[in-house]
């Protein structure tokens, strides 16, 4: 994963937060500690999402991402994640992880700045 520079909010990182939010309520788990950690993978989520048409996990290495995307087995929420909540990312964190932190929203600035 690389860093970006955001000019401006992408809609992408924006979509991406809103989804990491729905879904840690859906699935009664929290963002990390570490605020970087969240930023980091909502933005290797959006960049997927935006070059590849899906929210590819960006955790992992790929030797054909496009295949990958259709395959779907790691577009978030993965599969781990779904059956049994394993976010190897730690997007995802359930509340017994030790860097589960206790919170299921992010303020869209402070994730920004932890990325630039
Ligand atoms: Fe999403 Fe799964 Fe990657 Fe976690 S491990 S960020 S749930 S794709």
């Amino acid at each position: 994963m690389s860093n970006l520079k955001f000019d401006k909010i992408p809609a992408s990182f924006e979509a991406m937060l809103k989804f990491s939010e729905a879904y840690a309520k859906r699935t009664g788990t929290f963002f990390c500690v570490d605020t970087s950690v969240t930023a980091v993978v909502i933005e290797g989520l959006a960049k997927h999402k935006d070059q590849y048409g899906a929210p590819l996990c960006p955790c992992r290495h790929y030797d054909n991402k496009v295949n990958e995307v259709s395959n779907a087995y790691w577009n978030c929420p993965c599969v781990p994640m779904r059956e049994r909540r394993e976010c190897h990312c730690m997007l995802f964190l359930n509340s017994d992880n030790e860097f589960s932190g206790k919170h299921q929203v992010a303020d869209i600035d402070v994730l920004l700045n932890a990325i630039m």
